[in-house]
């Protein structure tokens, strides 16, 4: 950065009632819901950087980046309620003495059964080090090999003050420190993995980190957490320019080369009001989307909304078929608790429970330490083939004080439940769990629009192919976080420097603007990806008068909320049906059916005589049927079984591994809302009834 940022955050308190000086950080009690939604002016925030999700990506970049930005995080629940906060297992990186990176680079590239882009993956695979330090430094209580005792804390805290004597900054003080802990950290060793490599906190790593990190981004003056506030939209450059005088009105970048993102249209729940925030840059951090299915061990805040607003915005979309299914969810009533891969790594047992078999020793050399999908699979058809709800995961023939020390999280959350690990079988059964697909996004977080970076699980960086190793994800957050936050000042700089040279003048805002992001397009260089199949799409169309008429609706009472709940838990089922292990062209042609007659019910609900949104929940509903279209159909048009997508009609791999593209969604502004939705609907029923569509484009 050139100087200290000119925009900070402020607040337009005249409407919002938010104190200047700060927002209420934490604790904000989860508010009722008000069925009615206000038509009020929109309160304004600005601020440097715009971070949507408080999970690992979004509290990563923000605490790497220079203290200098004014930062405002969102989460759309409360802080704890992401999937970052629930990860048991660890962050995988090569940190032994006798592992390497290229070792952890081959078994990724295994696991993702042909899909992983080489490059990123030992881009971000080679950061895992430093990450780890990186955390180790913020004060994660990682599980050390043999617990340090009073005297080597001692001897650590007097290792910094020495340092620091001696000249070193508090940083580099504080970095040696993180070092030495990094080489003493105790690993554990999970499915796909050569090698013990995964660090931990106790069988609770996720909290561990999560707290150590919310403690800092709360003790930080630049940045400021909004729980409770859901990101609606993104804004970009044309959006930007109709706000400021007639509606709004989203666009795709890809029909502007020089869009760029300002910001995003928020929905605070704890007001029931809407917000625009304007930012010089947006981190979209908002996690996956496993909540689409009945199933998940993600929370429920995970329903893809990041890669709607991204690809809504002009962004293209990777490999959603992708959904990695946890090999052993709990299967106890509607118990979404997960039992950590590290039990199968420290020596536990599949069994069938009808014929006590011990089925992977005939279905893979590895075992149980087969990665996730084949694992899932086995577990599925044992499910299947014998009419079962569940297969056992056995650890009881491990000793009872290992057990309870190194898993003390799943051994108490069991004993709840009812069940004594140290001698009653597990009952499990594969759960959706990690979406590899997702925004097309470089290792650094650059997306197709400029000034929009994306991290976490809502990225698809090619680090996890068609299948993701277990705990790459922890670390995928903290690297391209980390990536982000280098990289974000230097475009900050590209574009102050750019409107400093560009005169306000009688150039219109858009010209200026197209100006300053050419410039600012030196340093923005998208992924590319070869070997590419387009997944056929029909227009959407109507998207953006959506959001406009979501926008803009005033004091609409809420009367059929019920049907909208009614269709969201049903398209859970379905996606869980029909879109789940097994999957095959029949099913997922009548998912996609059923999901357009939903579409169609759902038109309905808006006013009569209107085509607007009546509620928030029509809104995500609506966004959550496209989405669970545009998942279908990638995994409709992927005519091959590899990693996380087995095909009934076609159990074998195609000769060419091929990422599945979706294009940006393009509005077409002169659509009316029934024409677009009838150009959505017509061919869909049509591709339906013919064969599948394979448009293949090697890039
Ligand atoms: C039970 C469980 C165990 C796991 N164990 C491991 C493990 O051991 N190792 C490993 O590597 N990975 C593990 N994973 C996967 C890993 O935890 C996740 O992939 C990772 O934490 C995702 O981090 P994230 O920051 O991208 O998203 P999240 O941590 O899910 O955070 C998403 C954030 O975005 C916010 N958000 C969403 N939508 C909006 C919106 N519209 N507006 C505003 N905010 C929004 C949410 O409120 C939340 O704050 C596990 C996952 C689960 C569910």
């Amino acid at each position: 950065m050139s100087g200290p940022p000119n925009m900070s955050a402020i607040v337009n308190t005249e409407h919002t009632g938010i104190d200047e000086t700060g927002f209420e950080k934490l604790n904000v009690k989860k508010p009722s819901v008000n069925k009615t939604m206000t038509a009020e002016p929109q309160p304004s925030i600005t601020t440097d950087v715009l971070i949507i999700g408080a999970g690992l990506a979004g509290l990563s970049t923000a605490l790497a980046l220079p203290k200098s930005l004014s930062i405002t995080i969102l989460s759309k629940a409360a802080l704890e309620t992401c999937s970052s906060h629930y990860a048991q297992g660890g962050i995988a990186a090569s940190l032994d003495k006798d592992d390497s990176i290229a070792d952890h680079v081959a078994d990724t590239l295994i696991a993702g059964a042909g899909l992983c882009a080489t490059d990123n993956t030992t881009t971000i695979l080679s950061a895992g080090q430093q990450a780890v330090q990186w955390l180790c430094a913020q004060g994660v209580p990682f599980t050390q090999v043999s617990h340090i005792n009073d005297t080597q804390q001692n001897n650590i805290q007097n290792n910094v003050q020495n340092n620091i004597l001696n000249g070193k900054t508090v940083k580099a003080a504080t970095d040696a420190v993180a070092g030495l802990k990094t080489a003493n950290l105790h690993l554990t060793k999970e499915g796909g993995h050569g090698c013990r490599r995964v660090a931990h906190a106790d069988d609770a790593t996720g909290r561990h980190i999560m707290q150590t990190l919310s403690a800092q981004a709360q003790a930080a003056t630049n940045i400021t957490i909004l729980p409770y506030h859901e990101a609606l939209t993104l804004l970009t450059e044309t959006s930007n320019k109709s706000l400021n005088g007639t509606s709004l009105t989203v666009q795709a970048a890809a029909s502007n080369p020089h869009q760029h993102c300002q910001g995003a249209i928020v929905f605070d729940h704890n007001t029931q009001r809407q917000l625009t925030f304007y930012s010089r840059a947006v981190v979209l951090a908002s996690g996956g989307l496993g909540q689409l299915f009945q199933r998940a061990t993600a929370p429920n805040v995970c329903v893809g909304d990041g890669v709607m607003m991204a690809w809504q915005a002009g962004c293209r979309l990777a490999n959603l078929e992708f959904i990695q299914f946890h090999p052993t969810g709990v299967a106890l009533g509607t118990s979404n608790f997960l039992v950590s891969e590290a039990l199968r790594g420290e020596g536990g047992h599949l069994y069938c429970p009808q014929t006590g078999k011990r089925f992977m020793l005939d279905l893979d050399p590895r075992a149980e330490l087969a990665p996730r999908d084949i694992v899932a699979r086995a577990i599925a058809e044992q499910i299947n083939n014998n009419g079962l709800g569940f297969v056992h995961l056995d650890v009881s023939h491990l000793p009872a004080d290992f057990l309870q020390q190194h898993f003390p999280q799943i051994y108490q959350t069991l004993l709840d439940l009812g069940i004594d690990i140290t001698t009653d079988p597990i009952p499990v059964a594969p759960t959706a769990h990690y979406s590899c697909g997702g925004v097309v996004t470089c290792a650094n977080g650059l997306t197709d629009v400029q000034g929009l970076y994306a991290a976490g699980e809502v990225a698809y960086t090619g680090l996890h192919g068609a299948n993701r190793l277990a705990s790459n994800s922890l670390l995928e957050c903290v690297v391209v976080g980390r990536n982000i936050a280098a990289h974000l000042p230097r475009y900050l700089e590209a574009m102050s420097k750019s409107s400093k040279n560009t005169k306000p003048s009688t150039k219109s805002a858009s010209s200026t603007s197209t100006f300053t992001s050419n410039l600012a397009s030196n340093i923005w260089t998208p992924l590319q990806i070869a070997d590419t199949q387009t997944i056929a799409l029909p227009s959407f169309g109507s998207i953006a008068e959506h959001e406009e008429a979501f926008n803009i609706n005033g004091n609409i009472h809420v009367d059929n909320n019920d049907d909208i709940d009614g269709i969201t838990a049903k398209l859970k089922s379905l996606m869980s049906s029909h879109m789940g292990i097994m999957r095959s062209a029949e099913q997922l042609e009548q998912a996609l059916v059923q999901i357009h007659q939903w579409q169609h019910e759902c038109q309905c609900f808006s006013l009569e005589g209107s085509t607007k949104f009546n509620s928030l929940s029509h809104f995500q509903l609506t966004r959550q049927l496209q989405l669970a279209t545009l998942i279908i159909q990638s995994a409709y048009q992927r005519c091959e079984s590899r990693g996380g997508h087995s095909r009934k009609d076609y159990p074998l791999l195609a000769s060419q591994p091929l990422i599945s593209i979706i294009e940006p969604f393009l509005a077409n502004k002169t659509d009316s809302i029934d024409n677009a939705m009838d150009g959505w609907h017509q061919p869909r029923v049509n591709n339906i009834s013919s064969e599948p569509l394979l448009a293949v484009a090697a890039v």
